[in-house]
């Protein structure tokens, strides 16, 4: 029997996919999301192999257990999604909700030789100090040492910033992690167009980007907001309500 709470992700997941796939920050078939059910964060829903994000409903969203193997060989299970959000899920319960994207202009950042996401305004200034980097890209991440691997580079970091490969955020919910994803794509957008006009950069101080990045810590439930707000549009646009 389901209870409310899987219900509820259920239906948050999916309208997470098709706001993603609608904005075009998908990646065909390819790319997951997940999020934690059980206590533990070893249950997790996640998406079916090779399936576009804007045709996920709630009721296609796998029911996945991290500590059992069988679920990794089931045919409707992507290896790379195994690997990564079943590492993640397996080593950090505090973390609810796993978003990997490629997104251009993030993923352009990340094949910068200097990838960091510097302090240019208030969007970019968001991420100041607060992202983990990864620097070994090595292909497809498709066995448990690599999602292991990328685990802990994550740390106390609620963002990996992929190298030559893309970007994972986290989140302690859906809502949380759809803003943030969707900030930092804005983000690495004014990054790359300020690159983009050969002119010089005026990068904030560390004591301004840092305040910045504080007072967004703080309205967690402007990100909330804007993925309810985001939900009613989604709901009209498919003429539910
Ligand atoms: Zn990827």
């Amino acid at each position: 029997m389901m209870t409310h709470l899987e219900s509820q992700l259920r239906s948050d997941l999916a309208a997470c996919f098709q706001m993603v796939a609608e904005l075009g920050m998908h990646e065909a078939v390819a790319n997951h999301f997940s999020a934690a059910v059980s206590e533990d964060g070893k249950k997790f829903l996640i998406n079916p192999k090779w399936v576009h994000f804007s045709r996920i409903k709630p009721e296609d969203l796998l029911l996945l257990d991290a500590d059992n193997p069988e679920d990794a060989k089931r045919p409707d299970v992507d290896a790379t999604a195994w690997a990564i959000h079943g590492q993640i899920h397996q080593r950090r319960p505090d973390i609810r909700a796993v978003l990997h994207l490629h997104p251009i202009y993030t993923t352009t950042i990340a094949c910068l030789d200097d990838p960091r996401i510097l302090p240019i305004d208030q969007t970019t200034a968001r991420y100041f100090n607060r992202m983990a980097y990864d620097e070994q890209y090595g292909g497809m991440a498709d066995s448990e040492a690599e999602g292991a691997r990328l685990a802990q580079l994550l740390g106390h970091h609620q963002r990996l910033l992929m190298g030559n490969h893309g970007v994972m955020v986290t989140a302690k919910t859906i809502g949380e992690a759809f803003d943030d994803i969707y900030t930092l794509e804005r983000a690495c957008t004014f990054l790359v167009k300020a690159y983009s006009t050969g002119r010089p950069i005026r990068v904030l101080n560390d004591d301004v980007a840092e305040k910045t990045a504080r007072g967004w810590e703080q309205i967690t439930d402007f990100s909330q907001a804007h993925f309810e707000e985001m939900k009613k549009l989604l709901l009209e646009r498919q003429g539910r309500c």
